[in-house]
């Protein structure tokens, strides 16, 4: 039937990045989340082709969460004419603000690199967007009611957000198609009971769920906050660096708090903590201003007067001379710098810097998407590739999971229980094909619904 409504996987199915999902309904179309993709390179290259939609076609977005594997397309819908609504939560809205012109910026050096050395095909090479397209798509960002709320997107479909724990401003995506069926889309779902942010919210029912998996192979293990403490000493005792590369949003937020908490309990010495990024310095401004936002634990110790997003030494670094300058820095000591996954950024630079030296440690904290040279750490590469130049790892490179802002096996089915009646079909996004598998049958055992991976590409019935 040509009127059913329907949905489309158009990005995170069978992998990580690129979450964007078209739902059609009575002759309307909403795009949930516009992600890049970011990772192994015929991943990146997906970002370039066309949309498998009219732009101008659309009726409206709505994103989960501000991270750019879930947004960082909205320039480039933008700049191909979409001129509609784009929905997010008041904290995506801020967040946006700093992370869209980010990752427009970091397209323009990609253009101005390939065209320095010549590698491009295409002379002159042009960047995915600009920032003038980033601008743009922020004047169109729509800040939704609070959550729990109801709000009307396209003709009679409605979209409730509710808290999901993954980072400021996550949450998941309840769709009520009119008088139809119910689409919730999880975006990313946090952990419970950590620092910072509350709990991920239950939703109570679905016809149709979409579920992440990126973790959904794995348990987290606890003593997250021992693993951080054992890490900080041996790199102290060693008088090395301790290098970690963070997402700008919540992983640094998250760090921070445990740091200064360790410190506090004489667990760790109170080293230097340097923060080089601009945007993990503003973003950590934002966290202050949406108490909404935070827990209960975080928002006594604001009235009480502490600063808990910081450490007894912390340094936040915005002038590019002085990250350089951390170059000369002795340890002990601790720099935390974005990106995340090492795919970019002033990260780069402290990596080339510090891994040939085995008194260092390279603390990973976050999901490592294949293809990223954070994956290529933790899977022990003895060189990495940095400014053209095979580094050699002679650093120490520690994980901790715990660290992540994804939920792991149990705190999804955690999450699950809390709908009333199973949804029709749950389809796994958001994760590789291991892990979307691994969940699915853990839910068919578990649970006794019908579940699976959602394909690339593939259009269902809702
Ligand atoms: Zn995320």
């Amino acid at each position: 039937m040509a009127n059913a409504p329907s949905i489309q996987f158009l990005g995170a199915a069978g992998t990580v990045t690129g979450s964007m999902h078209l739902v059609t309904a009575s002759g309307r179309r909403v795009l949930l989340d516009c992600g890049l993709f970011q990772g192994l390179k015929e991943l990146r290259e997906r970002n370039w082709r066309d949309f498998q939609f009219d732009p101008t076609a659309l009726d409206a977005v709505v994103i989960s969460h501000a991270h750019i594997d879930h947004t960082g397309a909205l320039p480039l819908l933008v700049k191909r004419g979409y001129r509609g609504p784009i929905h997010c939560t008041k904290a995506t809205v801020d967040l946006l603000g700093v992370l869209l012109p980010d990752a427009a910026h970091l397209q323009e050096e990609d253009a101005e690199r390939a065209n320095r050395h010549g590698y491009s095909k295409h002379t002159p090479a042009l960047p995915l967007y600009t920032a003038a397209d980033a601008e743009q798509a922020l004047t169109q960002l729509r800040p939704a009611p609070p959550y729990g709320q109801a709000f009307p997107v396209a003709g009679d479909i409605t979209v409730t957000y509710r808290r999901a724990g993954h980072i400021l401003g996550a949450a998941t995506v309840d769709v009520k198609l009119g008088p139809g069926p119910r689409i919730v889309f999880s975006g990313d779902l946090g952990r419970y009971d950590r620092p910072i942010l509350p709990d991920p919210e239950p939703v109570a029912e679905a016809d149709v769920l979409l579920l992440e998996s990126t973790y959904g192979d794995r348990i987290h293990p606890a003593g997250t906050d021992d693993e951080l403490a054992s890490v900080v000493k041996a790199t102290a005792d060693r008088g090395g660096v301790l290098v970690v590369p963070a997402f700008v949003v919540d992983r640094t937020q998250e760090l921070l708090w445990m740091l200064h908490h360790l410190e506090d309990a004489g667990r760790v010495p109170q080293l230097p903590v340097y923060v080089d990024s601009p945007s993990a310095t503003d973003v950590t401004e934002i966290y202050l201003h949406h108490p909404e936002e935070l827990d209960e634990e975080f928002m006594a110790e604001i009235r009480r007067g502490q600063t808990p997003l910081h450490t007894a030494h912390c340094h936040f670094v915005r002038a590019v001379e002085e990250s350089k300058r951390l170059n000369d820095l002795r340890g002990p000591a601790i720099i935390v710098s974005a990106s995340g996954m090492a795919t970019g950024g002033r990260i780069l630079h402290h990596l080339a810097h510090r891994l040939p030296d085995p008194k260092n440690t390279v603390l990973l904290v976050g999901f490592q998407a294949l293809g990223t040279r954070g994956r290529s750490l933790q899977d022990g590469a003895k060189t990495l590739r940095l400014f053209g130049e095979d580094v050699p790892v002679q650093a120490k490179v520690e994980t901790i999971h715990g660290l992540s802002a994804h939920a792991d096996q149990n705190e999804m089915l955690r999450w699950l229980g809390g709908f009333k009646r199973p949804p029709r079909t749950t389809y796994l996004v958001h994760g590789e094909p291991p892990a979307a598998k691994m969940l699915g049958d853990l839910i068919s055992s578990k649970m006794g619904w019908s579940s699976r991976p959602a394909q690339d590409g593939e259009q269902v019935p809702v």
